[in-house]
């Protein structure tokens, strides 16, 4: 029986490892922390990204190596890779780590970006902020998620308060202050790479997000048939250029009708998880696919689907069980403000009754503002 060895014991790693289970693969995951929510459906190895050793003794036990969570330390990824086959590659992963070879790759493969430089120096913010312009957003080139390393400056007197905020982050990982794009949507590609080169999407997402974290997903995006080939080709590009084998998200604006590039994951990622319910093949079968060599399977929707985050705690699951079509995801952490605790996806055959069992079901969740901006959309 295969093994799939995932670095990171996150939902991510959970649910890769449930799709693994029916594929006939065993899952071992690697987490710093004993209480990883992985480690409740997959065994578990406890152990820190640098400590070698049991890194070692990791790789001897599995068959390939992917990601929950793309921060691994580049180096930790390129030891593991001469030891065992790691998937996306530790080179992916590194232009993935940083928002400015991510950005420049964007550009590179004709994807525009938000106007952006970068911030080292104090100094440097001031010449920043008079190029760009503001408003802006001030952010750290590593290591930042769920809108956490971001400063957003109103107007130049913000320069201050937002190196207060991210000054100490400069030296050790670098900055970048970006224009703030008055966005008309934001969207998301799900993309997959096979080791064979075989590449699909799936139909894009519309993303809502509240404080940088993702809120509401909605899929296919509406009144995406212009933007959807580009997307798509844009996706393939940059996986062919980076000899991407997995799945990955690309994270875009829709501005005046095109497409910017904000960042992709190298990663099964959030805006992702209707497809669990509501594509033929989830994002989580594909990727478990893609690492092991087997063929992928039909990226297309089966209907369409609109997934809640539940972040900090989750609220009663009562209405969701009670649903029609409608799909419970407990990830079996602990709840804590601004952590993603679960969510959950209502499927339909047709938009308009999407729109009837979503507000049915906001209300019973006491979620009204939560689902209003998906509603205006459906209506
Ligand atoms: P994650 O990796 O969890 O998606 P992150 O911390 O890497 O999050 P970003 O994707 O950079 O953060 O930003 C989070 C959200 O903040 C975006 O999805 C978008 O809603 C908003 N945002 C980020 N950058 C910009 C920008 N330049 N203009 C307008 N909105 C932005
Ligand atoms: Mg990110
Ligand atoms: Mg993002």
């Amino acid at each position: 029986q295969p093994v799939l060895g995932v670095l990171g014991g996150g939902q991510l790693a959970r649910m890769l490892a449930l799709a693994a289970a029916p594929l006939g693969v065993k899952t071992l995951a690697v987490d710093s922390v004993a209480d990883a929510c992985a480690g409740q459906v997959a065994p578990l190895l406890v152990a820190d990204w640098t400590d070698y050793a049991a890194l070692e003794a990791f790789a001897a036990r599995v068959d390939v190596v992917t990601f929950d969570f793309e921060n691994v330390p580049a180096e930790t990824a390129q030891r593991l890779a001469e030891r065992v086959a790691v998937f996306p590659n530790p080179r992916a992963l590194a232009v993935a780590q940083d928002r400015l070879a991510e950005k420049t790759l964007f550009r590179e493969c004709g994807l525009p970006t938000p106007d952006f430089m970068t911030v080292d120096t104090r100094e440097q913010l001031d010449q920043a902020l008079a190029t760009v312009g503001a408003p802006a957003i001030l952010k750290t080139r590593r290591l930042g998620y769920d809108g956490k390393g971001q400063f957003r400056l109103h107007d130049l007197a913000d320069a201050d308060p937002a190196w207060a905020a991210l000054g100490a982050q400069a030296a050790k990982h670098g900055l970048i202050l970006e224009a703030f794009v008055p966005f008309e949507r934001e969207l998301s590609v799900l993309a997959v790479r096979g080791r064979d080169g075989d590449f699909r999407t799936w139909p894009l997402t519309r993303n809502w997000h509240v404080d940088g974290v993702l809120s509401m997903s909605l899929a296919p995006a509406p009144d995406i048939e212009l933007l959807q080939p580009r997307a798509t080709e844009l996706a393939r590009t940059l996986a062919e250029r980076l000899d991407y084998v997995g799945v990955f998200a690309l994270e875009l604006f829709v501005r005046n009708g095109e497409l910017l590039g904000n960042e992709m994951a190298p990663r099964v990622h959030n805006s992702g998880h209707w497809t669990i319910e509501g594509a033929h093949t989830s994002q989580f079968e594909n990727h478990v696919r893609a690492v092991l060599g087997l063929p992928l399977g039909d990226t297309g929707a089966r209907s369409p689907s609109a997934m809640f985050n539940w972040i900090g705690e989750l609220p009663d699951a009562t209405a969701v069980l009670q649903g029609v079509d409608a799909h419970w995801h407990d990830y079996g952490k602990q709840a804590r403000p601004g952590r993603k605790v679960g969510h959950a996806t209502v499927c339909a055959p047709d938009a308009g009754l999407l729109a009837t069992r979503l507000g049915g079901m906001a209300v019973a969740l006491g979620r009204e503002a939560q689902v209003a901006p998906v509603l205006s959309v459906l209506a």
